[in-house]
């Protein structure tokens, strides 16, 4: 039950541990190897469980560095949850040099516009300025290999079913995809079952 033995890069570990967590939570310790290992994630866990590191260090160890391209896209249901997620992407990446950005709603399209064209390895953000950025081609989804929908009951419950699918449609196909979800309706085991490929179910 330690971040030492689950393979993470060095760089990696000392993001971890400089943010001040020294073990891994119940989810973390299922988790992150199994998302490490390129495999399609269900976690069924609550916000407060320490799912925003797992799936943040699932993409950190897997970014290839040198690449200055979104390689990976997490979506969440609020602007407020994106920029979080943000942080914690930054924070636990420090020592990898990661260049993460939020795609939110609220913000200027051409800041936005303007920091994707720079170049950064993954995105957070809320569907529809996600969407947005991907419509106008300023947001690339060619490099996208790995996806990740953050609370996705509660992007469902906010209606953002069909920007989550239009979304899908525009990425790579094979790509590796985690849900994270405090509970699993219909329209959440749909997802899983349209886009994702024998997913490892962790019930926290
Ligand atoms: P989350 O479920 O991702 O929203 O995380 C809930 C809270 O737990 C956040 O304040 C995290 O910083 C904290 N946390 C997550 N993982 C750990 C850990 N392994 N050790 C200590 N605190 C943690």
């Amino acid at each position: 039950d330690s971040f030492d033995a689950m393979g993470l890069q060095e760089n990696l570990l000392r993001g971890i541990y400089a943010y001040g967590f020294e073990r891994p939570s119940a989810i973390q310790q299922r988790g992150i190897v199994p998302f490490c290992k390129g495999l399609d994630v269900i976690q069924q866990a609550q916000s407060g469980t320490g799912k925003t590191a797992t799936f943040c260090s699932g993409i950190l160890q897997q970014l290839d560095y040198d690449l200055v391209q979104c390689q990976a896209l997490v979506l969440a249901p609020t602007r407020e949850l994106a920029q979080q997620i943000e942080k914690v992407m930054r924070a636990l990446g420090d020592y990898l040099g990661v260049k993460v950005h939020a795609c939110v709603g609220g913000t200027s399209v051409r800041e936005d516009q303007r920091i994707l064209q720079a170049g950064v390895h993954t995105v957070v953000g809320t569907p529809g300025r996600v969407f947005d950025m991907l419509r106008r081609q300023s947001l690339r989804p060619d490099h996208i290999r790995m996806f990740v929908l953050d609370e996705a009951d509660e992007m469902l419950s906010r209606g953002f079913k069909d920007q989550i699918y239009d979304i899908f449609q525009l990425l790579p196909g094979k790509i590796q995809v985690g849900v994270f979800s405090a509970t699993m309706p219909p329209e959440a085991l749909e997802i899983t079952r349209k886009f994702m490929n024998k997913p490892v179910r962790i019930l926290v």
